[in-house]
């Protein structure tokens, strides 16, 4: 009788996928919903597609709207995490998007917005692996490479919560290969999603590889190198190619070199590890980075390991936020 009861609402807004939870005090999900991100339209569009799945995750949790206690947004950036805005996202057509403003407006409770990796490392802290860590880093290799920290107990954000934009640090002066964001040598252009294809092919072609009989990677791209996917390199591996294993091993140098520049810049006692090239892949990710990162840090290396909170690991940060756990004073 009367038990009051509450809820927090988490975003993980992605270039590919919205998804929200409701979860209670305690960070346990009671519904959890996604679909694709909307594409077309104006910036109203991606506010209302937020508003409507919040709406529908609350009518299927059978709760009131007045029981949510808060929202939190782990996203895509670049953002205005002042103002809570998302400014010109690289995938999704829209720019200037008062997410923020809008979402406090309709439901009355206070929002906040931060950097999906950032907000990562928060559902590490309160409901991961880092309880215990007063030094964590959070690394997401996926699409693309990002990261979040906190150092000394506090969470790092910069003068625009892009305090650890790992992805883009550079572990090949030599610049063989162009990252998305234009510069040359990124740890990004090398080890993610879109990045491992580029690698591939550059290694083939410095080798002198055009047959599908010579690799399997060619053979499972049908014989056309702009074919090569991630997922073909790492699936030729786990079949003991030995150009495929190769690659995978160069992979995980210049991982190791990215993981050491986060190792010597932030001191952490733990690194999670999560992202879809990770989380499919990861003795052929974490094996290579572990058996490296001694040639590359200075610091003392810590423990690394996949994120157990897996792929839903963006929204704990995302309820921790709306729960009031990690104050963020802007
Ligand atoms: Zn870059």
């Amino acid at each position: 009788m009367g038990e009051s009861t509450s809820y927090a609402v988490g975003i993980d807004l992605g270039a590919t996928n919205l998804r929200v939870v409701l979860a209670d005090k305690n960070g346990k999900f009671k519904i959890k919903l996604s679909e694709p991100t909307v594409k077309t339209g104006t910036s109203e569009s991606l506010i209302s597609q937020i508003i409507e799945l919040i709406e529908r995750s609350i009518r299927q949790a059978n709760i009131k709207t007045e029981e949510i206690i808060g929202i939190g947004i782990g996203s895509i950036g670049p953002l205005d995490m002042k103002r809570g805005w998302l400014l010109n996202p690289p995938n999704i057509p829209f720019r200037d998007v008062p997410i923020v403003p809008r979402l406090e407006e309709h439901f009355g409770v206070p929002a906040t917005l931060l950097n999906d990796c950032t907000t990562a490392v928060i559902g590490e802290k309160y409901f991961g692996a880092g309880k215990e860590h007063d030094n964590l880093v959070y690394i997401t290799i996926s699409t693309g490479i990002g990261g979040g920290a906190y150092v000394d107990g506090h969470l790092l954000l910069g003068k625009d919560g892009n305090a650890v934009e790992v992805g883009h640090t550079v572990v090949d002066a030599e610049g063989r290969l162009i990252c998305g964001c234009g510069k040359k040598g990124h740890w990004e252009a090398y080890c993610s999603g879109t990045g491992i294809p580029k690698l591939a092919r550059l290694i083939l072609e410095k080798k002198g590889i055009k047959g599908p009989e010579e690799t399997l990677i060619l053979k499972m791209a049908k014989g056309d190198p702009s074919k090569i996917t991630a997922k073909i390199v790492f699936e030729a591996a786990k079949k003991r190619d030995k150009l495929a294993l190769e690659i995978v091993d160069l992979i995980g140098r210049y991982n190791a070199a990215g993981i050491a520049n986060v190792i010597d810049a932030y001191d952490p006692s733990l690194i999670t590890i999560g992202g879809s090239v990770a989380l499919y892949n990861e003795e052929l990710i974490l094996n290579p980075i572990r058996r490296y990162v001694i040639e590359y840090a200075i610091n003392r290396i810590p423990e690394i390991i996949i994120t157990p909170l897996r792929e839903d690991v963006v929204l704990y940060g995302a309820v921790a936020l709306a729960l009031g756990l990690e104050r963020i004073f802007m």
